[in-house]
């Protein structure tokens, strides 16, 4: 190929916003000079270079504006270790269905049994499949809320919270929630009902929510909207960080017997 048009292909493919194309081009030239590549293989794989880029350029996109705190994977989830959690559950959850039908999926249990690690997982797993997803503690969004009531921006913050694909709400209840926080809550999801999914997790049971909203009649009306469509896991189970504390104890007590002997 002339020089000319090479570089005049390499300015058009960019302004056509086809980078990985105008990268790739120089091998696939070399590569079908040396061998019979057709034209149609030649064009076709230039393309699928352009379509893996855009793909992994999403993902990594939606990762971002997830706003994940650590990245965890359903792949690094230890099921034997937390046996109460219905596995055939889980795996219809992962196939993510849910989200395409926009229901609800609330893990309930103790400190430590890895409610958040299936939400972030979960959510991991939406952003890679190409849905949109926001991760926020209950506190984090009451307080993003609050916030925005001060500049008049809550509508739009609001909205922040209303149009993902997916929601995850963590940990409701570990904080208490103003009769204002409650009232957020509640508007959060019955915006989302039935038009988009939400993953909460929660230390406390359903009879608790009217004390941690501080309003039965909100928590019944959040919990009505929530549970209408929705999958509930109730993960009863020792601690996965007690585990690791009490292996890493074991370790040193071993340790310091040798060490008197
Ligand atoms: P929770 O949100 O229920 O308090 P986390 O999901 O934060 O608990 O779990 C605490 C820590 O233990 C995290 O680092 C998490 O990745 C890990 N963990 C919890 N359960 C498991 C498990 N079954 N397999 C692997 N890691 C786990
Ligand atoms: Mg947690």
């Amino acid at each position: 190929m002339a020089i000319e048009s090479y570089e005049n292909l390499i300015a058009d493919l960019k302004k056509l916003r086809l980078p990985a194309m105008a990268e790739m081009l120089d091998s696939y030239v070399k590569q079908a000079a040396s061998t019979s590549m057709s034209y149609m293989d030649f064009l076709s794989g230039l393309v699928s270079e352009e379509v893996r880029h855009k793909e992994r350029r999403g993902v990594e996109s939606r990762m971002k504006s997830a706003r994940f705190p650590v990245i965890k994977s359903l792949d690094d989830f230890d099921y034997t270790f937390q046996p109460s959690i219905n596995r055939e559950k889980l795996d219809e959850l992962a196939s993510l269905r849910f989200i395409d039908n926009k229901e609800n999926a609330l893990l309930l249990g103790p400190p430590g049994v890895g409610k958040t690690h299936l939400a972030t997982g979960l959510g991991v797993r939406a952003c890679e499949s190409g849905y949109k997803v926001l991760f926020t503690t209950l506190n984090d969004m009451i307080s993003a809320l609050m916030a925005s009531m001060a500049d008049n921006s809550f509508p739009s913050k609001l909205r922040t919270f209303v149009l993902p694909s997916l929601l995850i709400i963590d940990e409701v209840g570990y904080l208490p929630v103003s009769k204002e926080g409650a009232n957020f809550l509640f508007q959060v999801v019955s915006r989302r009902y039935e038009t988009g999914s939400i993953i909460l997790t929660s230390n406390k049971s359903f009879a608790d929510w009217g004390e941690i909203l501080g309003d039965g009649v909100i928590a019944s009306a959040v919990l009505d909207r929530l549970l209408h469509h929705a999958t509930v896991f109730n993960i009863r189970g020792e601690s996965y960080r007690l585990r690791e504390k009490k292996k890493e104890l074991v370790k040193e007590e071993k340790k310091e017997v040798t060490g008197h002997f």
